[in-house]
């Protein structure tokens, strides 16, 4: 179903990927460009790397730009989605993907490790979540895609902070989901498992033996997940955590 004039909600709207400056959220931001979404591309740190996926979606023939903010900075969902409103119009599909491990045992997890985890993966997806809903119910249309983690809804010893903060995004995203599912806005999460970037570099290989699949899987494959989530096809689904993990899961 398209907008009410017939052209692609695309046509009158934008699109945010928080973290969209390498890995997952790299591919996300130019699987949604290929759907016709001017994207936004937020970082932190990287500036560089946010521009050469501006650069390769518009060589593409895509709309793009590059937005800086730390999302666990109070102020950054205004700032970023003010800054994506202000050059291509409303943020009608949002994608919560940036996000930080910092790994110990719970003994050794300090309150700055804590905070910083959480600050980032939860919160700041709360608050971009929560800025960006009233645009979409205004439109009658939205699509929020939170980047959870196979570790919110399983044990992984020596991740309890990041373990919280996914736990804490899927449940989110099921509240936030019924309390909007009337109004045309979805918000749904993917739960990667074992995905190859930089973030999972340092991993031992050993852990693909317990992956059915017996092999990463690549931000693309990720991407191809939350493309569907946003469409206008999947109107019909919200509230739910789509696994893609190699049947890590199953
Ligand atoms: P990555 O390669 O490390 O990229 C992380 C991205 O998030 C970068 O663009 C980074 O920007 C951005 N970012 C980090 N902290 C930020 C902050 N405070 N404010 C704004 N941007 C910030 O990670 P990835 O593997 O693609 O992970 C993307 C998401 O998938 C994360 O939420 C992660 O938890 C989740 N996930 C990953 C895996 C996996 O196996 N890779 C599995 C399950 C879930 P800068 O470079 O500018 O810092």
């Amino acid at each position: 179903m398209a907008a009410e004039n017939g052209a692609p909600r695309s046509a009158s709207g934008a699109a945010l990927v928080t973290g969209g400056s390498r890995g997952i959220g790299a591919a996300v931001a130019r699987a949604l460009a290929a759907e016709g979404w001017p994207v936004g591309v937020s970082y932190r740190s990287g500036a560089d790397a946010a521009a050469g996926v501006v650069d390769a979606i518009e060589a593409d023939g895509g709309r793009a730009m590059a937005v800086s903010g730390d999302v666990a900075e109070l102020g950054a969902a205004d700032r970023l989605l003010g800054a994506v409103e202000e050059a291509f119009g409303p943020v009608l599909v949002l994608v919560n993907n940036a996000g930080v491990r910092e790994d110990g045992l719970a003994v050794q997890i300090d309150d700055g490790a804590w905070d910083r985890v959480l600050d980032t993966n939860l919160s700041g997806a709360f608050r971009l979540t929560r800025r960006a809903l009233r645009p979409m119910i205004k439109a009658r249309f939205g699509r929020i895609v939170n980047v959870a983690s196979v570790v919110g809804t399983r044990a992984s010893p020596g991740q309890a902070n990041y373990a919280a903060s996914k736990a804490g995004v899927i449940g989110m995203t099921g509240t936030v989901a019924a309390e909007v599912a009337r109004r045309g806005v979805t918000v749904n999460a993917v739960a990667p498992g074992l995905v190859d970037t930089d973030m999972t570099r340092d991993l031992s290989t050993d852990i693909l033996d317990s992956v059915p699949a017996r092999r990463a899987g690549t931000p693309e494959e990720v991407a191809a997940c939350v493309r569907f989530l946003a469409s206008e096809e999947a109107a019909y689904v919200t509230g739910a955590t789509l696994a893609v993990d190699g049947g890590l899961s199953a």
